[in-house]
């Protein structure tokens, strides 16, 4: 078993880094790869850097060239639910790409022809998520995920999102990161905490609770850690 864990900016991975203490750094395709080993079994850490194409290149480089065999994202969010608050956890049960766009030659957003609008999350993985949520006494949200190469801090977009997907939460990642994962057989995982609403004031509340919301995804990722090691 090889576990890779990523996130998009260095403040997603940092609490994870520290939580393993050592590792060894090793420079790939224009990045850096932390590799530990995390009571007995190999972890390799890696944040992609911001949107759909870093986060393929790493999550694809992760499992083809350090050969993790499941992969955990740990980040933040904007929410779309308004149940979902600041802080709050939510598990992608699937994930789409908001802003993948033929529907000029008839086809639904999100689609493109041998593709699917959505990737599934991997079930077993999910119920260890709940399992680690319940053993801590926190309520952690499923649901779906759009995933756009767009920060959006706009209600009449998150609106769209909304409606069309049928999303609880945006971020630039997890669907980009699911179609890698789905393609290799890889189960994945894609948790994020809320760092924002989406609406005008996300880019103040992104930078006001950026590292404490990253510091929550990253806690519970390493619980999933513990949990798929002790299984
Ligand atoms: N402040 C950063 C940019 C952050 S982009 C800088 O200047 O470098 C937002 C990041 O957090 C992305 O990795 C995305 O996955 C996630 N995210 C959080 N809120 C989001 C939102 N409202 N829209 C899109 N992505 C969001």
């Amino acid at each position: 078993m090889k576990i890779a864990i990523m996130g998009a900016m260095s403040e997603e991975v940092a609490p994870i880094l520290e939580a393993l203490g050592n590792y060894n750094t090793v420079e790939y395709a224009g990045n850096k790869y932390y590799e530990a080993t995390y009571k007995g079994v190999d972890v390799v850490v890696a944040y992609s850097k911001i949107g759909k194409v870093f986060s393929t290149l790493t999550a694809t480089t992760m499992i083809e060239h350090f050969g993790c065999d499941r992969l955990l994202f740990s980040g933040v969010a904007g929410a779309i639910n308004p149940e979902l608050k600041v802080g709050d956890l939510i598990i992608a049960t699937k994930l789409a790409q908001h802003d993948l766009d033929i529907t000029a030659f008839g086809h639904p957003h999100g689609y493109v022809p041998e593709g699917a609008v959505f990737v599934d999350a991997d079930r077993s993985l999910i119920e260890t998520g709940k399992k680690v949520a319940t053993s801590l006494g926190k309520s952690v949200k499923e649901g779906v995920i759009a995933t756009g190469d767009q920060f959006v801090a706009d209600e009449e977009r998150k609106n769209w999102i909304a409606a069309t997907f049928n999303a609880d939460a945006l971020e630039m990642e997890g669907a980009s990161v699911a179609v890698v994962c789905n393609a290799l057989g890889v189960p994945f995982f894609i948790l994020r905490a809320i760092s924002d609403a989406a609406d005008m004031d996300a880019s103040f509340s992104f930078d006001a609770f950026l590292e404490t919301s990253a510091i929550e995804s990253a806690q519970f990722v390493m619980q999933m850690v513990d949990e798929i090691v002790g299984q």
